[in-house]
């Protein structure tokens, strides 16, 4: 649940319980003060009615009482009833249209002490508060009078009708205030939580618009603070790692540059050699010439792998049958196998050819091929497996019986320059990566400490 419809929906509670509590005070404040103030009336009548018939009740004039009685009916419309008693204590008028309740003396007698006499008395007609007076003080005739109350109740139930329209519009403008409150307190929030999201995205620099002066406020600054610094730092280390690429760039030509030299310079010698030589004694042999075309071929070879490196724009697609590409690979290399008593191992399925250039592919196995020979100095095993993968795929794997690659160096073996053989280029493994990249093939491998197996998948149409 979202923190404004919590903040929200508990205010409303509040409201709620404030409003009923609020509301029963006032209906029994305004009650009691009503009955308070209908008691008062009461008295007030039945004391002015008294002064009223006070010589009629000596003169037991019964017309003039009644007459004085039908005029308060007229003006008080709740009184019930009226009764009289004479100086005998017995009942002398009463307006009971059907003949008097017997018990009526008994209802609410006059206490000896002076003062007005008031009950609440139960009646078939509901509520009645009986108000008695002594019409002479200190003498024995009473009046009283029955007023109902049912004009009480009558305001009551308007007084209700009021409280609970009252409460009704407090609690709506209650919840309004709640609702507009909780957005406007949890709307910063939201803006926050939002905001860590962009960060969380990498999105740094942002800046967060929260313009509260409380802790929200405090922690948008801080977001900010953080969002630069993130960012500032990000570039930091990019430049860092920039700088780092660049240096790693620069030794690795380096190392090439190195290793050409080196590869260039003893051919180079020879040929240098052979024309020194060729000044004091201007007569060449057929072995002397055969030196220098070695020479020019090696250094020839050399250039033509570093081109077949950089540049990948002689491409000759043909379909090729990869089996007989294995075993011719396999061929060139055969001397070097058995100086290194290397055992070769053929595992070949029936392939469908693929489309692919033919050269580059067998550069690519050879290269595979001569670096599985390397790992392997004092002999072992060779194997060379064709297989297919599935309806678009088909995979060579070249497996060596050599030490492994060591994990430290297993993200690196594919860069360029990378070597850790004295007289490498680093070039093999790069060049392999470019011709599986050209042919929409992959090259991955999977290594222990009893050899490494190099996986070259080829697409059947690429
Ligand atoms: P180079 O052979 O000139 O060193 P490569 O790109 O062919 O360059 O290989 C890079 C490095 O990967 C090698 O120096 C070697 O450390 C490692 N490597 C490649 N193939 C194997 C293998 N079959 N077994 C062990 N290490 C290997
Ligand atoms: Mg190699």
């Amino acid at each position: 649940m979202k923190l404004w419809v919590k903040i929200f929906l508990l205010n409303v509670l509040l409201v709620l319980c404030l409003g009923i509590l609020v509301g029963l005070a006032i209906r029994n404040m305004v009650f009691v003060t009503l009955r308070d103030e209908l008691g008062r009336q009461g008295i007030s009548i039945a004391g002015n009615f008294a002064d009223r018939i006070a010589v009629s009740t000596l003169l037991e004039d019964r017309y003039d009482v009644e007459e004085a009685a039908r005029e308060l009916t007229v003006t008080e419309k709740d009184i019930e009833y009226i009764f009289v008693t004479n100086q005998d204590g017995r009942l002398f008028f009463h307006t009971f249209p059907n003949g008097h309740p017997p018990d009526l003396l008994a209802w609410n007698p006059v206490s000896q002490v002076p003062g007005p006499s008031v009950r609440l008395l139960t009646t078939e007609k509901g509520l009645l508060w009986d108000v008695g007076v002594r019409i002479f003080e200190g003498m024995i005739p009473e009046v009283h009078i029955g007023i109902s109350e049912e004009h009480l109740a009558r305001r009551l139930t308007q007084l209700r009708l009021i409280v609970i329209a009252i409460m009704a519009v407090v609690t709506m403008i209650g919840c309004a205030l709640s609702y507009g409150v909780s957005r406007h307190v949890t709307k910063p929030l939201a803006t926050l939580v939002q905001f860590t999201k962009t960060l969380s995205r990498g999105e740094f620099g942002q800046q967060v618009r929260v313009h509260a002066r409380d802790e929200v406020g405090e922690l948008a600054v801080t977001f900010n603070t953080l969002s630069v610094n993130l960012r500032d730092n990000r570039e930091k280390t990019e430049e860092t790692y920039r700088q780092l690429l660049q240096t790693e760039k620069l030794t690795a030509l380096g190392r090439l540059a190195a290793g050409l030299a080196h590869e260039i310079r003893n051919p180079l010698t020879s040929i240098k050699a052979l024309f020194q030589a060729f000044r004091n004694d201007p007569r060449l042999t057929k072995e002397d010439i055969e030196v220098v075309l070695v020479a020019v071929n090696q250094m020839d070879e050399l250039v033509g792998k570093f081109l077949g490196f950089a540049r990948s724009d002689n491409f000759h697609s043909t379909d090729l049958y990869l089996n007989p590409l294995l075993k011719q690979v396999l061929s060139l290399v055969q001397f070097q196998l058995r100086k290194q008593e290397i055992e070769p191992v053929l595992d070949l399925t029936k392939l469908p050819p693929v489309k692919g250039d033919r050269a580059m592919i067998r550069q690519a196995l050879l290269n595979l091929v001569m670096n599985a020979a390397e790992a392997m100095p004092s002999g072992g095993q060779l194997t060379l497996v064709s297989r297919v993968i599935d309806d678009e795929m088909v995979e060579i794997a070249v497996r060596d019986s050599g030490a492994g690659i060591p994990e430290k160096i297993r993200d690196k073996v594919f860069d360029p320059f990378f070597t850790t053989k004295p007289e490498g280029t680093g070039l093999g493994l790069g060049i392999v990566y470019n011709i599986a990249q050209l042919h929409n093939g992959s090259v991955s491998f999977a290594s222990t400490a009893t050899g490494t197996t190099f996986f070259l998948r080829l697409p059947l149409q690429s």
